[in-house]
């Protein structure tokens, strides 16, 4: 399947200078989603993880029926505030200014084997952001997935010590 053909590309979206791209074309079109989460499955399989970790919000959209398919469970990193419990907290840089993300401590326990699903890589702040809370907790991160990869930004050189594929490329 063509999934380029599926995802549409909004200019200047969110602000002047972003070519913006729309995975909600692709997810209301239910043989491209589930083309891309089959995709995701042949991949994810032979990484034998035990979690699914999903990066809020769009990570959800993926990693959720990918974690059902592997027969795993899903940890689900969040925005500060939103995890009731102990949770340990990463800050990562933005083009201006930074974010923070959080995961429950009782989320993950050494040794487990987690692979994260997002929608897109660009600097892969987001990504490393998640690596780090998981190796926190004594997870092994055995692959970073995405939907589509903007290879311009060069965003796995980020992750150059992690598994990485993305589905889709864009410059
Ligand atoms: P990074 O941290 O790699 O610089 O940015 C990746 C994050 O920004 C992802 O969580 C992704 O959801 C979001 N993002 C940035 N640009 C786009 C875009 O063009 N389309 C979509 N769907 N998400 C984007």
């Amino acid at each position: 399947m063509d999934i380029k053909s599926k995802i549409d590309i909004f200019e200047g979206f969110p602000k002047e200078g972003i070519s913006f791209k729309d995975i909600n074309s692709l997810i209301r079109d239910p043989e491209a989603f589930k083309f891309v989460i089959d995709e995701f499955h042949k991949i994810a399989k032979a990484l034998d993880v035990n979690l699914v970790c999903i990066p809020e919000a769009r990570g959800y959209i993926f990693g959720t029926p990918l974690a059902y398919l592997l027969n795993v469970g899903l940890v689900p990193v969040r925005k500060p505030g939103k995890l009731p419990g102990e949770v340990v907290a990463e800050e990562y840089d933005l083009e201006y200014g930074t974010n923070t993300v959080e995961i429950q401590k009782s989320a993950i326990k050494p040794g487990d084997r987690v692979v994260i699903i997002d929608d897109l890589l660009a600097t892969g702040g987001t990504m490393k952001a998640a690596i780090d809370l998981v190796e926190k907790l004594g997870g092994e991160v055995c692959g970073a997935l995405f939907l589509i990869e903007l290879t311009e930004l060069k965003g796995r050189e980020n992750l150059k010590d992690y598994f990485v594929s993305s589905l889709v490329q864009y410059p």
